[in-house]
């Protein structure tokens, strides 16, 4: 770890002997109503220890997901939504694939494909949709 330093110009106030003025801005101490700023700034260095790098504490989730982001894990993907629209299209031969827009809580929409491999799609009973 590296320490930091930073020098500011302070400006004391005469009343009360505090600063009443810095450069850079920070904050100061003098709280006199009418501070009497003395001429000369003086050049303070101050040093401090860089903050800990924030670990952010990765909830379980997160830490979750980023486990499975592995090129080739296997994974399956499941969402919830509303089915927005379902149409048929014509594929090879005479034969009819349905497709769906659905609409996430989020109120985006998502083609989807039932053909494509790996694609479920199953209703969610009424008593799990109360509770979520
Ligand atoms: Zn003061």
């Amino acid at each position: 770890m590296t320490t930091l330093e930073s020098t500011y110009l302070v400006w004391y106030c005469r009343a009360c002997k505090k600063s009443c003025k810095t450069q850079p801005r920070t904050e100061t101490a003098c709280r006199c109503a009418n501070p009497v700023r003395g001429m000369h700034p003086t050049k303070v260095t101050q040093t401090h220890e860089p903050e800990p790098r924030r670990l952010h504490a990765l909830t379980d989730e997160e830490g979750r997901l980023r486990s499975l982001a592995r090129k080739k894990q296997r994974v399956r993907v499941t969402y919830e939504a509303e089915v927005s629209e379902a149409w048929l299209v014509r594929g090879a031969g005479d034969e009819k694939r349905i497709q769906f827009i659905v609409t996430t809580a989020d109120g985006s929409r998502h083609h989807v494909d039932p053909r494509l491999p790996g694609v479920r799609m199953e209703a969610i009973p009424a008593t799990e949709e109360e509770t979520s």
